[in-house]
């Protein structure tokens, strides 16, 4: 097969291509470096079976030649990286969509649109089921990422009626692995780095909110099981296992093993940082279970291991 893979230099993305290339397929890869990096795609450039076009899709999005499947997953993804960037973020999610839409339905691929558990906003339900409509604020500062995600859900669906494109969606809870970027502040790297710096571990607000954290191999694998499934409803993929960000600190710091003098420290970040801060996240995975017979396999012990393992290398 032939995939194409927008924000393929990305944390996620690059994985994406690894594992393609890795199955045997050819892979060209599309970004623009806003969050992406050439480092997560560096040993990637001289494989006889990728190639790595630099583009932003919310402008451009074309590949000459046949394409067998589009995998649309640029945008900036992590809170940091939304509130820097919130016009791109929102046009990426609607301009960017609509191009790699086009890019689908005029070459006959499939299209895999990479949501999010974001969608849901602030939930009023949970665990979160793909059929819960969500919580969202629409003027919040979330609202760039949580809208364009909807929006890029709504579009997909225009296109699987109007046209019939073969859509796949994705909803991604909270992925972590090698390659986050250091310095894009979500709570993996934030924690991960201060943890192998000694440094204290920066617990927000009361630490009360919980996450529920899949590891980047088994994302990737729910990924690709669903991009040539049938099932064209949206899919939580994510690790049902919650804790609170305080247990998940706790986590970090006996994963760095007892040389880790870090504290745990609760800090007040900058207002704009926490507003409508989700409070409390956890996949319902049962239509993964059902449809794709997927589940996590990797521990968030392992999961955090390698993890500190590829830190430890880059910090
Ligand atoms: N968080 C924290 N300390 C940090 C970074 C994040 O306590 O150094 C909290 C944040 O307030 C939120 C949770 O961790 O409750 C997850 O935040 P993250 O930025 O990783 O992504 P989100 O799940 O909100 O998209």
């Amino acid at each position: 097969m032939r995939i194409v893979v927008t924000g393929g230099a990305g944390f996620i993305g690059s994985h994406v291509c690894d594992r393609l290339l890795a199955e045997g397929h050819h892979v060209v890869a599309l970004d623009n470096f806003l969050t992406g990096s050439p480092d997560n795609i560096a040993h990637l450039i001289e494989h006889e079976r990728f190639k790595f076009i630099k583009a932003d899709i919310s402008v451009w999005c074309w590949v000459e030649g046949p394409v067998d499947a589009v995998m649309n997953l640029a945008s900036p993804a992590s809170p940091v990286g939304y509130l820097d960037n919130p016009i791109e973020t929102m046009i990426v999610g609607s301009h960017g969509t609509h191009n790699a839409l086009e890019l689908a339905y005029q070459k006959g691929a499939r299209f895999l649109q990479a949501s999010t558990s974001e969608v849901y906003g602030d939930p009023l339900e949970h665990p979160q089921r793909e059929d819960y409509w969500g919580h969202v604020n629409c003027i919040g500062v979330r609202a760039v990422y949580d809208e364009a995600k909807r929006f890029a859900e709504a579009l997909t669906m225009a296109y699987h009626r109007r046209h019939g494109v073969q859509t796949r969606i994705i909803r991604i809870f909270n992925t972590y692995g090698p390659r986050m970027a250091l310095n894009d502040g979500r709570v993996v790297p934030n924690f991960v780095a201060q943890a192998v710096r000694n440094q204290p571990l920066t617990v927000y607000g009361d630490g009360k909110a919980t996450r529920s954290f899949c590891y980047v191999s088994d994302l990737v694998e729910g990924m690709l099981r669903l991009l040539w499934s049938n099932e064209t409803r949206p899919v939580n993929i994510g690790n049902p296992r919650e804790m609170s960000v305080f247990e998940f600190a706790q986590a970090v710091k006996a994963a760095a093993g007892p040389a880790c003098s870090s504290e745990i420290v609760f800090v007040q970040p900058r207002a704009e940082r926490i507003a409508d801060d989700p409070q409390r996240r956890q996949p319902d995975i049962t239509r993964a279970r059902t449809v794709l017979g997927w589940e996590p396999q990797v521990s968030l012990e392992e999961g955090l291991r390698r993890t500190i393992e590829y830190f430890r290398k880059v910090t």
